[in-house]
């Protein structure tokens, strides 16, 4: 609401506000994090390989179930923007709102990535992250937000009326064109709301509106990813770099990022299964 209002508030509102907030969802009813096993997989693995994701443009990549892969800050602060999609599977991607509603408006270690409906289900768990320091600021802005959705060139008409073609959904875009040999248009229907990995945001705490700041990613700065299911990914160097400034344009000052793919030693996966699709029957209540 960034209108004042319109209704004269009634007798007992101030009684009505005082209803006790309720997490919607428990994260302890949530499959725990074990963080033991984790750290045991990752404490001796091999990386497999890397690639690196250039300055306002996106790079696909694939992890195998039980590999981890890192997104690395290297030459300096920028921000990526992350999808991820079942790799056999293109209709099962990240589910930003709903890794939201379960864990937080930001995202840090022991927190899952879920996939859509019906799977619903885990597609990578975060595994470290050398920003979890940050917390939230006294904006109340934090890092890693499953709230932003990506920057568009369709937003960025609306609002300035001109073609940008290096917006992240752009460059989601032609990632997966190039690593799928699909038309165009059927891949831009596969791109979706992101991860924005290493953005510092929140709303503002007086209209509640999505604002941006500087971030704080420094190179060598890194966020760590267990792959849960078979994974491709894609990741682009978002136009905004920082984001401290603007976005969808050419002036802000964009860096390399690098994706690396680690295997874990053998072994070292003992007892772990892949999670299995959502149980729930998809019967929706018709006989
Ligand atoms: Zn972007």
């Amino acid at each position: 609401m960034t209108r004042s209002a319109q209704t004269v508030a009634p007798p007992d509102a101030a009684t009505r506000r005082k209803a006790t907030p309720v997490v919607t969802y428990s994260v302890a009813q949530l499959p725990p994090f074990d963080a033991a096993f984790y750290n045991a997989a990752r404490a001796e693995m091999t990386k497999v390989s890397e690639l690196i994701v250039p300055p306002r443009e996106a790079r696909a990549f694939s992890v195998p179930a039980g590999h981890f892969f890192r997104i690395v800050s290297v030459d300096g602060p920028q921000v990526g923007d992350l999808n991820l999609w079942n790799a056999h599977d293109l209709s099962e991607r990240f589910f930003s709102g709903k890794t939201r509603a379960l864990h937080a408006t930001h995202v840090s270690t022991g927190d899952r990535l879920w996939s859509t409906m019906p799977s619903l289900r885990p597609m990578a768990t975060i595994t470290h992250d050398t920003l979890d320091w940050y917390g939230w600021d006294e904006d109340g802005a934090g890092v890693h937000d499953v709230i932003g959705t990506r920057c568009d060139p369709y937003t960025n008409m609306l609002l300035k009326g001109t073609e940008y073609h290096h917006c992240c959904h752009s460059n989601l875009t032609r990632a997966l064109v190039a690593e799928r040999h699909m038309k165009p248009s059927e891949a831009e229907l596969l791109v979706h709301d992101v991860m924005n990995v290493f953005m510092c945001t929140g709303y503002t705490h007086d209209t509640h509106q999505y604002f941006m700041k500087a971030s704080p990613v420094r190179p060598g700065d890194f966020i760590e990813f267990f792959a849960e299911i078979d994974l491709l990914g894609a990741l682009s160097a978002c136009p905004g770099g920082d984001c401290g400034a603007s976005h969808s344009d050419d002036v802000a000052k964009c860096y390399n990022l690098k994706v690396e793919i680690y295997r874990p030693a053998d072994g070292a996966l003992a007892g772990w299964r892949s999670p299995s699709p959502n149980a729930y029957s998809r019967s929706h209540g018709i006989a």
